[in-house]
């Protein structure tokens, strides 16, 4: 599959990992917006938030749980952060295999743009 983040999964283009386990995989963000900028994603192709299904929600949790677990790794737990995932265009996606931003290490401004 043409999926830029399955290639990375395979090891096919390199990737700064700070995580990974049997289902997820979690790598520095190549164009950081925030001091810390990590996604965290599942192993397995998804394309969008859109193509959930029940079965998905113990795997979606862990993405989250991965994603306190890096941040309280980083430092960055006390001081707040911000956990992101968008939805096809108006949501501002641009990869389409599903990814949690985890955004840190700096104040995050509301609304976002
Ligand atoms: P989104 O706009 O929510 O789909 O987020 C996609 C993110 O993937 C952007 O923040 C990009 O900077 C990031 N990105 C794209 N290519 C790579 C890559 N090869 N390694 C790490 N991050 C990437
Ligand atoms: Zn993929």
């Amino acid at each position: 599959m043409d999926c830029l983040f399955c290639k990375l999964v395979a090891r096919d283009i390199p990737a700064d990992i700070v995580f990974e386990d049997d289902d997820v995989i979690a790598f520095r963000d190549i164009a950081p917006q925030a001091p810390t900028h990590i996604l965290i994603i599942p192993k397995r192709h998804i394309s969008t938030l859109n193509d959930l299904t029940e079965e998905d929600c113990a795997l979606v949790g862990r993405l989250q749980f991965t994603a306190q677990k890096i941040a309280k790794e980083v430092g960055i737990a006390d001081d707040g952060y911000r956990v992101v995932m968008n939805c096809n265009e108006d949501g501002g996606q641009t990869v389409y295999h599903i990814h949690m931003h985890l955004l840190g290490g700096r104040g995050m401004a509301w609304p976002p743009g």
